[in-house]
């Protein structure tokens, strides 16, 4: 590979910005802040940095393939000719594909219908009959809202979440004066909260008396929240072990079931018709809107691109049992890729921005090590292996290898959990340079 191709000074620097992103705010409206402010802090970033000139929005990556002559990865993109670059980030998140339950006639609805993560904001929804299909973390945060719009919701769940309470609170001016003038107090309420949810790792992997504790917590948030309709606390409280499926934060999403215009069904849904939703006890909901709150396609990885390394060897082959990859990042055999949020990278408790931290340190020190060798770089394959033995191990005797859920393949692999906390990734990620090989 000529050393012109490598990645030396020009490419560090939008690294270094990378790193910036890792920006704290001191003006956050609230503890759990709404995506609004959040989408503020992201275009606020992206203009203190200039990252602007970096960016090509509404463009979607078909695949990418390696060069064997040259070492460097051809992107194909949906709307330009291909680019040609030297380190080739993934970074397309587990949950950003929908998912669509295998229902008969799912097409056939002839009202108006979408997923929660396609959300059609010209359907309005006021004085309508709803259906919402999906009980995870994406409906406990619009159910409110849309229950508040339509005249009759009816909530389609196949198994119920444990809901534990959402310790949410508004920052006063006089917080943010604090924070930004002592900004330890920012860390101190940040690094808190990482504690609680971070919490929750803790109690998945290594303490069930703590987890038994969660259990009774979100019994008694659950039956206070449901006790206005009777009957709701017990269709909506779950029968699997606490942990298993993702543990949900919420205030205002049992309240909202409880209220009269929402019905919730927990028998088998059997069929989508034209007209609404049939259930396994013969009766046809019949619904205006129809809302997919059904989830991601979390394991299938950087799926539908098409990633072609050295020789021609497709990740997708390489992933036919399961997506591995070294904590969560680099493949063998496919060298100047480095993924972000990649294969067992998830967490069951505690917050992904603080993985991806990691992820992009961990780049940063790659990219270093690729301009000082001069040639490709690829994880070692015994390394990889051992790596992935160890996490499929822990996993395998595991809280989330008791139930099905999101995190796991049809054949029962888990291909998107951290088996550990999070602390712990932060350490063992760290880039090492004799884990990797450069390939010549
Ligand atoms: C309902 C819900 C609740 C969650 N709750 C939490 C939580 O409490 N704590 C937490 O830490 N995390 C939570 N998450 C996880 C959340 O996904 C991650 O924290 C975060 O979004 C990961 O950021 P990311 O940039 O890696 O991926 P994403 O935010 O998913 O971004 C990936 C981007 O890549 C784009 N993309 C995908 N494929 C292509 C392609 N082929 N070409 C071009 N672009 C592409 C997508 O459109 C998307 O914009 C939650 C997720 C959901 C859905």
């Amino acid at each position: 590979m000529a050393r012109e191709h490598l990645p030396g000074r020009g490419l560090r620097r939008p690294l270094a910005l990378l790193l910036l992103l890792v920006r704290p705010n001191p003006r956050w409206p609230h503890r759990f802040s709404r995506q609004p402010a959040i989408l503020d802090y992201i275009r606020g970033v992206v203009d203190t940095y200039d990252l602007r000139r970096h960016l090509r929005l509404d463009t979607e990556v078909l695949g990418a393939s390696y060069d064997d002559r040259t070492g460097r990865w051809t992107v194909e993109l949906n709307d330009a000719e291909p680019i040609e670059v030297d380190v080739l980030v993934p970074a397309v998140g587990q949950l950003s594909r929908p998912a669509y339950a295998d229902i008969p006639g799912r097409d056939s609805f002839a009202g108006q219908s979408f997923h929660s993560a396609e959300w059609e904001h010209d359907v309005d929804l006021a004085g309508k009959r709803v259906a919402v299909i999906g009980t995870g973390a994406s409906a406990v945060q619009f159910v409110p809202h849309v229950r508040e719009e339509a005249a009759h919701l009816t909530l389609f769940q196949r198994s119920a979440p444990y809901v534990i309470p959402r310790f949410d609170r508004e920052f006063s001016p006089t917080h943010h004066k604090v924070f930004e003038k002592v900004p330890a107090t920012e860390l101190a309420e940040r690094g808190t909260w990482y504690g609680v949810v971070e919490g929750l790792s803790v109690a998945w992997v290594y303490s069930k008396p703590l987890a038994r504790v969660l259990k009774q917590v979100s019994r008694f948030h659950m039956r206070r929240q449901t006790k206005a309709k009777p009957g709701l606390f017990e269709k909506v409280w779950p029968d699997y072990p606490i942990g298993c499926k993702r543990i949900l934060f919420a205030n205002d999403y049992l309240p909202a079931l409880a209220q009269p215009n929402v019905d919730v069904v927990t028998d088998a849904i059997t069929a989508i018709t034209p007209t609404g939703v049939t259930t396994a006890d013969g009766t046809e909901h019949e619904v205006d809107v129809l809302i997919w709150g059904t989830g991601f396609k979390a394991t299938e990885f950087l799926a539908p691109m098409t990633i072609t390394g050295p020789g021609g060897r497709r990740l997708a082959d390489e992933w036919a049992t399961g997506a591995h990859a070294y904590y969560g990042m680099t493949v063998p055999g496919f060298p100047n890729l480095l993924m972000m949020y990649g294969p067992n990278t998830n967490t069951g408790g505690g917050s992904i921005i603080y993985f991806l931290e990691a992820q992009a340190a961990h780049l940063g020190d790659y990219v270093t090590r690729l301009a000082e060798t001069g040639a490709p770089l690829q994880v070692r394959a015994a390394v990889e292996q051992a790596y992935d033995d160890r996490v499929q191990k822990e996993l395998r005797g595991s809280v989330w290898s008791q139930c099905a859920s999101w995190y796991r393949q049809a054949d029962g692999r888990i291909t998107t959990n951290w088996p550990w906390l999070g602390v712990q990734y932060h350490r063992q990620a760290r880039f090492d340079a004799d884990d990797y090989e450069s390939v010549l």
